[in-house]
């Protein structure tokens, strides 16, 4: 129990910190609505979010409605977003998710975890992007920086994403799950990088586990 108390203190100190080091912690995927930014989250499996961003410019201009992507031509759309990779599956994923979309949700992207993850293509990270970012819904995202930074600073042993999620969810105040995993994910990419992270210039290394062990 005391290692929880001290593990709860421990990410209020952490977001403190971030929160001053990081002004913009949004989302780095560019979208205007969250059907758009259900369709950038898909695209930007195994693809960095700046390619999904220079895809999205065109794509968002023709494919406006869950019935565009739902109708499309999938060669058609395979090569709009061929540049992401994977994108035979990935214009797959996004056809059969507004099929389904206008079939069950009226064309709608609906609000909830649990009827986010019954869409082909969205799993409960994608599931928790689009309720916090596009809805104000709090949600651990857990990516692959929020993974590794979670397991560094001591937030979690556990490796699984699912069961990372859950013990975050212990420790981390709900109201500031989104704003956390956005923290956690634009650290991850300047500072607590995945091969050498930059320790010595690291602000919350005295509240880390791999880091408070360097020496000075
Ligand atoms: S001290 Fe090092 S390992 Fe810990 S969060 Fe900072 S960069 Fe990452």
């Amino acid at each position: 129990m005391k290692k929880q108390e001290d593990l709860k203190k421990r990410v209020k100190e952490i977001i403190k910190i971030l929160s001053k080091e990081i002004s913009d912690s949004k989302i780095a995927l560019r979208f205007s609505n969250p059907l758009e930014l259900l369709i950038a989250t898909i695209l930007s499996a195994q693809c960095t979010d700046i390619k999904v961003n220079q895809v999205t410019v065109d794509l968002f201009k023709k494919y406006r409605l869950a019935k565009d992507f739902a109708e499309s031509n999938l060669a058609t759309l395979e090569e709009k977003i061929r540049p992401t990779g994977f994108y035979r599956n990935k214009a797959k994923s996004l056809q059969k998710c507004c099929q389904e979309l206008i079939k069950r949700f009226r064309g709608e992207v609906p609000k909830t975890l649990e009827e986010l993850v019954t869409l082909p293509g969205v799993g409960r990270k994608t599931a928790n992007v689009i309720l916090g970012n596009a809805f104000g819904i709090p949600g651990i995202v857990v990516d692959t920086h929020v993974q590794r930074l979670s397991r560094r600073i001591g937030l979690t042993k556990k490796e699984d994403p699912v069961k990372i999620e859950f013990d975050l969810m212990e420790i981390v105040p709900k109201e500031e799950w989104t704003h956390f995993s956005n923290l956690l994910v634009w650290h991850g990419r300047r500072t607590c990088v995945a091969r050498k992270p930059l320790c010595v210039k690291c602000p919350i290394r005295k509240r880390c586990d791999y880091g408070s062990k360097l020496g000075t």
